[in-house]
């Protein structure tokens, strides 16, 4: 399949709408990663997104929505009052909601769970490709299964070149990472996975917020996943990364000799870190991860790929705080490394 790369234009914004219409894959930028969608209301074009990336079956998809209105065909109940107050404040934005589903939402969206998870996207690519397909869009990230989420188009490019027709190019992503999700089906919200609209955030629009214990830690053995998302080595790059925490002296002082270890053995090493935190490592080489948690969140899946450009195979990173953002950041570079961190 020859796969098409264009900027987001009325006329590529038809082509694109045509082709959800009739159950093709479209990949397309959003404000938190780029998705790749199809038609959420067709079964067999949904199907083909797990092919094409790659995608275990038990991993679900995000439905995603361009007006209020055509949230309600999806769930099975009203939205409760925290629902709509989260809605109110943060929709549209990066924010997805879990509701009870209805039947007209094809079990391979949801990974045949009970619940469906539905976006209203920010981004107005991204809103006028659901109004040309004329149809919700079921989209997870548009990488290959297990591999950083895409921020550029290029990113996409490099993952499913000759796997689908379109991608619509609308330039890097803000966020930089995947939406927060969060489960409004009890009786206080509670987030599975943290992202852009923070923890903080929620709780201040809802009045509370529950943080998912799975969030900063590996599932158990034979623990059974509430989202499949949580079990799975996820947005790693292709060399061994690890996560150094703690003092900043000690961090740097530990992953200076991490590095000239690994160099000394014969390996391709990497460090990760915080703007003001290069200059410590003397001449070893290391790209920054940005100057905060925010700049760190639009940074982090573009620089794994650029470790992988550059043949890195020994990866060692900063841990930054869990304040904010950057409870998302460590969420996705904890799970990136495989839980692969050490306490200095
Ligand atoms: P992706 O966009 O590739 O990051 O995939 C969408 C993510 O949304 C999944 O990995 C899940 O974490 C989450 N998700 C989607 N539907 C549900 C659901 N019904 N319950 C819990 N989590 C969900
Ligand atoms: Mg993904």
């Amino acid at each position: 399949m020859q796969t098409q790369l264009l900027p987001v234009t009325a006329e590529s914004l038809a082509l694109a709408g045509g082709l959800i219409r009739a159950g093709e894959l479209v990949a397309f930028p959003t404000e938190t990663v780029y998705g790749l969608g199809a038609n959420a209301l067709d079964e067999a074009a949904v199907k083909r997104i797990f092919e094409a990336k790659g995608r275990p079956g038990d991993n679900p998809l995000i439905a995603h929505i361009s007006a209020i209105d055509q949230l309600y065909p999806l769930i099975a109940a009203e939205p409760g009052e925290a629902a709509r107050k989260l809605m109110a404040a943060y929709w549209p934005g990066p924010m997805t909601l879990i509701f009870p589903k209805s039947p007209a939402v094809p079990a391979a969206v949801t990974a045949g769970l009970s619940t469906v998870a539905v976006r209203f996207p920010a981004h107005p690519a991204a809103r006028a490709l659901i109004d040309a397909a004329g149809v919700p869009i079921a989209a997870p990230s548009a990488n290959r299964s297990g591999r950083p989420s895409p921020t550029t188009a290029a990113h996409v490019l490099a993952d499913m070149d000759g796997r689908i027709p379109l991608i619509l190019d609308g330039g890097p992503c803000e966020v930089g990472l995947e939406s927060t999700v969060i489960d409004v089906t009890g009786s206080e919200p509670r987030i599975l996975r943290p992202g852009g609209v923070t923890r903080e955030m929620i709780a201040a629009a809802a009045g509370s917020a529950g943080v998912d214990e799975a969030v900063l830690r590996p599932l158990k053995d034979g623990e059974r996943p509430r989202s499949p998302g949580m079990k799975y080595r996820h947005y790693a790059p292709k060399g061994s990364l690890t996560i150094v925490q703690g003092a900043p002296e000690a961090v740097t002082a530990r992953i200076s000799a991490m590095y000239d270890e690994a160099q000394a053995a014969g390996r391709s090493p990497l460090i990760l870190a915080l703007e003001g935190h290069l200059p410590a490592y003397g001449g070893r080489r290391a790209l920054s991860l940005g100057a905060d948690a925010a700049g760190m969140a639009r940074a982090l899946f573009n620089r794994l790929r650029e470790a992988d450009d550059l043949g890195a195979d020994a990866i060692f990173s900063e841990a930054v705080s869990t304040d904010g953002v950057g409870l998302a950041v460590m969420n996705r570079l904890d799970r990136a490394a495989a839980f692969h961190i050490i306490e200095v």
